[in-house]
């Protein structure tokens, strides 16, 4: 696992580099090309924050291209959500919007051009005869007989594949390039097929859809893409990008990889994701436990730590899984210093204050954010009848136990001291249905006259003003570490963490949260962070989703690593 410091990012290098020297004329255009066949993940942020952080830094551009040349796989709401996505986490394409399939014509063009040149040729086999034919990493592949058709020939095949006079599957344009080569990829690849299915923009204008290794490249040449960053996996698609620019003879941009971003206990993979969502895993591509964009930004994350966390991580050559712990850490660090305080019982117990009158209510002040003291005091309801975390409560307690127990005096944050003289249970179930205490007047506001001490301060509710409230609680989506490694006879989806959501209906929290807008954060003291659900939460029944727990992992990940350096 990798949990290290940020990593110098040998991109920025490249990029300065090449803007001293002039390589591009002092120009620097990347673009984020997603294809629109699912929802953006954590890693595709990664990915974003790269390609517009550069432009940005550099005083360059950043175009948005969909790679929208698979019409089976493609649809609207992606193209959507994925806009919205960017749009959230802060970056702006103006008016660069560009669809590969704004580009089919020309690519069809180019096409033509190859074959004039003899360097691509219209292939007979079916789909597992080239397969057959391509040969091993260890045995050069074999040439097709339909490899040295004549120029005419393959023109007329192109242009009948194109007016939809072939059937799907029976020929494809395959590049004409080394079926020897030792990588597999520059085995006379597969330009275009024959697919009579209708495109989200094309409609039905196309039978023929260009490949993604043929389509890329291009793209980015007609936009004047100056770095075209990608992840690790096509660092072998390499030489073809090049040598499909190379024998067209135009403008060439320069492909460099990275490491994609792998997370601990989840996957980045759209086909995964998709899995998840179809098979009813999860409650669809936002719920609050997706790596998604959509999902992230549901559970309460801000777009200021997704880019942190970006940042944080750096950008490298080698694969490695960052701990889930510093996504956390980030989203932690943000909120800090920008979350109101507010107190919620999750799992509330009645404790009823023998000796505060019963008519009374005394309006207490509360600090809204200790972090920021422009944001002020409120007043929050104290009476006799209170909620207390049931957590918080032990009838026999333990020596490390400091919190409520007979006998034992607690302070009531902002209010008073109290002691507890009394438990009462159900004489049927024998749980716990109410405690008794009293409290001490003279402590209003949490300090004693007399000095005293207490050892713990527990957050509370006033029962007869508290809004009822559901929780949900969200822990990990899978319990391995990186349930991309299946054992024998698994499926990744074995892995799941079947505790990943608890949800809790009868939460009493604080009244003022009745104005919680959806979307908006809050720190539940001594608990984590939560976000009114966006979808679920109204203020008759505010709906509340854990962000993170107060608990920082990753302070405890970065001393044992010290600890274990040091030894
Ligand atoms: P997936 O494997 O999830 O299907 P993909 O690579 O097929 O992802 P694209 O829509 O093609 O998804 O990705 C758009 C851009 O985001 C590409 O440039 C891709 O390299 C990058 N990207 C995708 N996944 C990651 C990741 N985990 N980390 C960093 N960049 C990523
Ligand atoms: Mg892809």
């Amino acid at each position: 696992m990798d949990t290290q410091s940020p990593v110098s990012n040998f991109i920025r290098a490249i990029v300065a580099e090449d803007m001293k020297t002039g390589k591009f004329g002092g120009r620097l255009m990347t673009r984020f090309p997603p294809e629109p066949n699912g929802y953006l993940h954590i890693g595709h942020a990664k990915s974003i924050c790269l390609n517009f952080g550069l432009a940005e830094e550099f005083g360059g551009l950043c175009n948005f291209r969909f790679d929208d040349t698979n019409p089976s796989k493609e649809e609207v709401e992606y193209v959507e959500s994925i806009q919205a996505d960017v749009r959230w986490l802060g970056f702006d394409w103006e008016n660069r919007l560009y669809y590969a399939s704004d580009y089919f014509g020309k690519l069809y063009g180019f096409a033509a051009q190859l074959i004039k040149d003899g360097k691509a040729y219209v292939c007979d086999l079916s789909a597992e005869q080239i397969r057959e034919y391509r040969g091993t990493l260890t045995a050069p592949g074999r040439e097709s007989p339909y490899r040295n058709r004549s120029v005419e020939e393959n023109l007329n095949l192109f242009e009948q594949m194109k007016a939809g006079e072939f059937e799907d599957g029976s020929r494809v344009l395959r590049a004409k390039i080394d079926m020897a080569s030792g990588n597999i990829n520059m085995r006379d690849p597969v330009m275009y097929r024959i697919k009579k299915e209708s495109h989200h923009r094309t409609g039905d204008a196309w039978c023929i859809y260009p490949m993604y290794d043929y389509a890329h490249g291009i793209s980015d040449s007609i936009e004047g893409i100056t770095h075209s960053v990608c992840t690790l996996e096509y660092e072998d698609h390499r030489p073809l990008y090049d040598w499909f620019l190379d024998e067209l003879k135009i403008y060439h941009p320069q492909q460099i990889e990275f490491a994609r971003l792998n997370l601990s206990n989840t996957v980045v993979s759209k086909r995964k994701l998709l899995k998840l969502v179809n098979e009813k895993y999860v409650s669809g591509w936002d719920d609050p436990r997706m790596p998604t964009l959509a999902g992230i930004r549901r559970r309460g994350y801000t777009p200021e730590a997704i880019r942190n966390f970006c940042e944080r991580i750096g950008v490298g050559k080698k694969e490695s899984i960052v701990d889930m712990a510093l996504l956390e850490y980030c989203i932690r660090e943000d909120l800090n210093k920008t979350a109101r305080r507010v107190m919620a019982v999750l799992r509330p117990l009645r404790v009823i204050i023998d000796n505060y009158p019963a008519e009374r209510v005394e309006y207490l002040d509360a600090v809204n954010n200790p972090e920021d003291p422009s944001s002020g005091t409120r007043k929050i309801p104290f009476s006799r009848v209170l909620y207390l975390e049931r957590d918080d409560f032990m009838e026999n307690p333990p020596k490390q136990f400091f919190r409520l127990a007979p006998g034992r005096e607690v302070r009531l944050r902002y209010a008073y001291f109290i002691t507890c003289t009394n438990v009462v249970r159900d004489a049927r179930t024998d749980e716990i249905t109410e405690l008794h205490c009293t409290y001490d007047p003279a402590t209003k506001g949490g300090d004693a006259p007399d000095k005293r001490k207490v050892k713990a301060t527990l957050h509370w509710v006033s029962a007869s003003h508290a809004l009822e409230s559901e929780i949900r609680l969200y822990d990990a989506l899978f319990i391995k570490e990186n349930p991309n490694d299946v054992e024998e006879d698994r499926d990744f989806t074995d892995y799941l963490n079947p505790e990943s959501l608890e949800v809790l209906k009868s939460c009493k929290v604080e009244p003022g949260l009745k104005d919680a807008l959806p979307g908006s954060r809050y720190q539940f003291e001594r608990i984590g962070y939560f976000c009114a659900d966006a979808v679920d939460s109204s203020p008759e029944r505010p709906v509340f989703n854990r962000i993170v727990t107060l608990k920082d992992e990753w302070a405890k990940i970065q001393k044992n690593r010290a600890i274990g350096d040091r030894l």
